[in-house]
């Protein structure tokens, strides 16, 4: 595959901004090449700047659930773009959007659009410190919030530990009000909450962790989490900035049934352009301003433009059997990626609704511990040749893919066999 114009671009953008990306993850460093640029994307696929085609399993990392240039989306997007951009005043749209979510969801009352999930979640830890009066949060090792300074942790040596900073620039003073715990782990939980239940705000938690592999949890564990919360007047947020509208139109919370106390959005939300939210009862919504004295606010927030394509996306979402027709599809697309590649070998994949991973062991991953690192050379290896294939998704073997309501079966088929190919050929060369 040529790559010129990319690679023209790629030094370019390296004299522009640090890595030559503006998120990091970007730059390709888990894998071998550069960055690809995109020109355009389209249904399931996506062109670079090259002309080269790739059927796209990144998805813009988790928005895009209709695929690239959804005619519906593109047609709200440009009518209410022709009526301008932005008012910092309220307009119809946030109410539409609001309306859809809330009246299609059992958990929540209230709702406050942002402008992105970082922003949901520093606003919900905000909201939970000022609700309940009290300081610490516990987190848990493997999962990811974004990027506020309190939640770039991870794990000391301990069972549960204060954090240790996992970038620089975060003063020890905020990371010192930060526990973290190992996934699926009640002791650890117990431990904690024993310790610091009179000064725990809240436990964060993403239910589907889908940030570091896919570590799909116990039912059992996340409503261990509920009781032991609401038993200790801590209060449990579900950070659903990709699994919410991802496994079900109410997320995590839906599929399980489980009522967390406040629920964080992203990416779906925005149908691909920047929107956040965070949602909780009345009650608890009552403390954010003006109605209350937790402070949050944002200049851009309801972005009309924003708005329009999150009500076109949701209203898609909406439609009868569109997740069960998306999990149909992609335990199929699954089914036949593994086709014939022995699970003794030290690979499978584990999936939930339209989320896979591919994970390089044979047993289930449910902690951020039990993946090996230096099994990510086979992710490596097979990047490389899926890639030179027609094939994108997140340059990391620590990233979910995604299956989007675009993909046909026939795009599954051939992807899956690139896949098949791919990952035989990485874990045979090792031999
Ligand atoms: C992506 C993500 C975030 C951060 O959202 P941004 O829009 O990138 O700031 C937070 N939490 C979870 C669970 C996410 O997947």
């Amino acid at each position: 595959m040529k790559r010129e114009n990319s690679d023209k671009l790629y030094s370019k953008a390296k004299t522009l901004f640090p890595g030559g990306v503006n998120s990091p993850v970007r730059a390709f460093k888990s894998v071998k090449g550069d960055p690809i640029f995109i020109d355009r994307g389209n249904g399931s696929r996506i062109w670079d700047v090259d002309g080269n085609e790739y059927i796209d399993f990144c998805c813009s990392w988790g928005p895009l659930i209709l695929g690239h240039n959804n005619e519906n989306v593109r047609k709200q997007i440009v009518s209410t773009l022709e009526k301008g951009t932005s008012f910092g005043a309220p307009t119809e749209l946030e109410n539409e959007l609001g309306d859809l979510i809330i009246s299609n969801n059992r958990f929540i009352e209230k709702i406050r659009f942002v402008n992105s999930g970082t922003e949901a979640v520093m606003s919900a830890i905000r909201l939970a410190r000022g609700y309940t009066g009290k300081n610490k949060i516990l987190k848990f090792e493997g999962c990811y919030h974004g990027h506020m300074d309190a939640l770039l942790v991870s794990a000391g040596s301990g069972l549960v530990t204060l954090g240790n900073s996992s970038s620089a620039g975060i003063p020890e003073a905020y990371v010192n009000e930060t526990l973290v715990a190992p996934l699926n782990n009640r002791e650890a939980v117990e431990a904690a909450i024993k310790e610091h239940g009179h000064d725990l705000a809240c436990i964060i938690i993403e239910p589907i962790p889908a940030n570091n592999g896919l570590l799909i949890q116990d039912v059992d564990y996340l409503k261990f989490l509920r009781k032991i919360t609401k038993e200790n007047d801590v209060l449990l947020i579900f950070d659903e900035v990709i699994s919410g509208f991802r496994v079900g139109f109410e997320g995590a919370a839906g599929l399980y049934n489980i009522e967390p106390d406040i629920l964080t959005y992203g990416k779906i939300i925005g149908g691909g352009l920047p929107v956040g939210a965070y949602a909780s009862s009345k009650e608890i919504m009552a403390q954010i301003a003006p109605d209350g004295p937790v402070y949050q606010a944002g200049t851009l927030s309801g972005n009309p433009v924003a708005m329009s394509a999150g009500i076109a996306t949701l209203k898609e979402c909406l439609k009868p059997n569109f997740y069960s027709d998306l999990d149909k599809k992609t335990k199929r697309f699954v089914e036949q990626i593994v086709e014939g590649i022995d699970v003794e070998k030290g690979f499978h994949i584990q999936q939930i609704g339209s989320i896979y991973w591919l994970a390089f062991s044979s047993d289930r991953v449910t902690k951020a511990s039990e993946i090996e690192a230096d099994k990510m050379r086979f992710f490596k290896k097979l990047y490389e040749i899926v890639l030179e294939n027609g094939i994108y998704m997140g340059p990391s073997g620590y990233e979910v893919g995604f299956v989007s309501e675009a993909h046909s079966e026939d795009d599954l088929t051939q992807a899956a066999q690139v896949l098949n190919n791919a990952i035989t050929q990485a874990l045979d060369n090792e031999e």
